[in-house]
């Protein structure tokens, strides 16, 4: 295949085969996984898969380096490269390119893909993105006829129909495994959820629609400091029956309360939106700070993350506002947050305020980065960035240090506000989503609600509120619209789309 003149439609059909070997090891896994037992049918079915893939590909590829060598050539070793990396992440963390997933990538900055980088991230590059591209680029490759194109690429569309008529009968399993499939198959995973993704994103950012106008219908001066959690599990607060003490301080602190709750996303953009607005929505309805500031509720927000619906609000601290004002050794850390917090709010001339902080102390891969070295409470703790590398007790120490980080900036947060007795106030920490740490070997987040472990989505909601402030109901299991209501509730905001079944407080 190395000989000068290769004919256009034999370089399509080997590239085909070279894109399904390379790349699909964790595609035909998941066929095998989950297709109909029962030796002969499955191994039919299996080879169909194989051949369809390596059909439609062929016509793919056979149509670009028809249309040009070059640009054909282009394209097909960028895919190589791309999809490299792609298997690569698939194998380290368990994840599926579908839409979100592409849209976590899209939204992760510089300084967070850097903790990603690895060795073997390297070792997946060159073996099996750049040497096939090097190939490829040697073959000179011999013009065909349109005529010979027609032909050939028509024969590849006949056998595709035919190969997918004759196996009607599993349409129902590939719709209902879509998702999957889709997410595993390079290099149309990222692509064509890239520009969905890109699509659905100019649908969003239609502007948001307006709530109906809120009134104030009292005096009092209140504050609400909404925390959000990033990557916060529930099940490793010792709060929620953790067996390590992950939450030294909470747990000796008066009026703290936890409950049970699922989030509504397993990435942080959806999470985040969740926690924001008044209802579970495709679209997007006027956010929780957007609303309390548009109708005289003083808002502050701050924060080290990012994914947050537009925030319309005049005191936005990003992370780098902040770095400019803290001082002292851990402003690396979320306790950046709590920079000028207090004096924030002493400067604020309205009777009603909101702050949240958007930490991002538990976001993965790298946990042991995430928090001061006197928190490295439990060890060993894993140093990787492969986490499937690591013992489980390493992962999961430095994960539970991060809870632990957790505990200590809740507790400083509840400290500033008890130095404020003019306020009746209160703190909610509910977290965007949850995070796998091994478990089924998934790691991270970002598996579709249908089929992700509780790990991803079972949430701490936790509570903490002033000595003559409010009581809390028994609440059962909540969700992160619950904040919005909750939040009106306590600023005393009266509005018409106010539920009192989704406020957690009691009158
Ligand atoms: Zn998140």
């Amino acid at each position: 295949m190395f000989k000068n003149n290769c004919r256009t439609s034999h370089v399509a059909l080997w590239m085909s085969i070279v894109n399904t070997v390379l790349y699909h090891l964790p595609f035909f896994n998941f066929v095998i996984q989950h297709s109909e037992t029962g030796a002969l049918r499955q191994l039919l079915f299996f080879f169909t898969l194989v051949l369809l893939m390596v059909v439609a590909n062929f016509f793919a590829f056979y149509l670009f380096l028809s249309l040009s060598r070059r640009v054909g050539k282009t394209l097909l070793s960028t895919f190589f490269i791309l999809n490299a990396i792609s298997v690569y992440f698939i194998y380290s963390y368990g994840v599926i390119l579908d839409e979100s997933m592409i849209g976590n990538i899209l939204n992760t900055n510089t300084e967070e893909s850097s903790s990603f980088f690895s060795l073997t991230l390297v070792f997946y590059l060159v073996l099996f993105g750049i040497l096939p591209s090097i190939v490829l680029w040697r073959i000179s490759i011999q013009r065909e006829t349109w005529k010979t194109f027609f032909i050939r690429s028509g024969l590849a569309l006949g056998v595709m129909l035919s190969l997918v008529l004759l196996n009607a009968n599993q349409l129902l399993w590939i719709d209902k495994h879509s998702k999957q499939l889709g997410g595993l198959a390079m290099p149309w995973s990222y692509s064509v959820n890239t520009a969905l993704f890109y699509v659905h994103q100019a649908q969003k950012n239609q502007k948001e629609i307006l709530l109906p106008n809120a009134t104030i219908t009292n005096e009092e001066k209140s504050i609400v400091v909404l925390v959000i959690g990033e990557s916060a599990r529930k099940q490793n607060f010792s709060l929620y029956g953790y067996e390590k003490n992950t939450n030294p301080l909470l747990s000796q602190t008066k009026n703290v309360y936890h409950f049970d709750a699922n989030s509504s996303a397993t990435y942080t953009t959806a999470g985040v939106k969740s926690i924001l607005e008044y209802k579970d929505s495709s679209d997007l309805y006027e956010i929780l700070p957007n609303y309390l500031y548009r109708n005289q509720v003083d808002v502050i927000w701050k924060t080290t993350n990012w994914g947050e619906p537009p925030v319309h609000i005049s005191r936005y601290q990003s992370k780098e506002n902040l770095r400019s004002l803290c001082e002292g050794d851990n402003c690396g850390y979320d306790e950046i947050l709590l920079t000028n917090l207090k004096e924030d709010i002493l400067a604020s001339t309205q009777n009603k305020i909101l702050v949240v902080l958007h930490t991002s102390t538990s976001h993965g891969p790298t946990y042991n980065t995430k928090y001061p070295p006197a928190f490295e409470v439990f060890t060993p703790v894993c140093t990787s960035v492969e986490l499937s590398n690591c013992s489980s007790e390493a992962l999961i120490n430095a994960y539970d240090n991060t809870i632990v980080y957790t505990d200590y900036l809740l507790h400083r947060v509840i400290e500033d506000l008890k130095s404020l007795p003019q306020f009746k106030s209160t703190l909610l920490f509910v977290s965007d989503h949850g995070e796998s740490l091994g478990e089924k070997n998934l790691y991270m987040h970002g598996l579709p609600m249908r089929i992700a472990p509780k790990e991803q989505y079972e949430i701490p909601f936790i509570v903490w509120v002033s000595d003559d402030s409010k009581k809390l109901k028994s609440n059962s299991l909540l969700s992160q619209h619950h904040v919005f209501h909750s939040v009106l509730h306590f600023l005393s905001v009266e509005s018409p789309i106010y539920q009192e079944e989704m406020n957690i407080f009691e009158n």
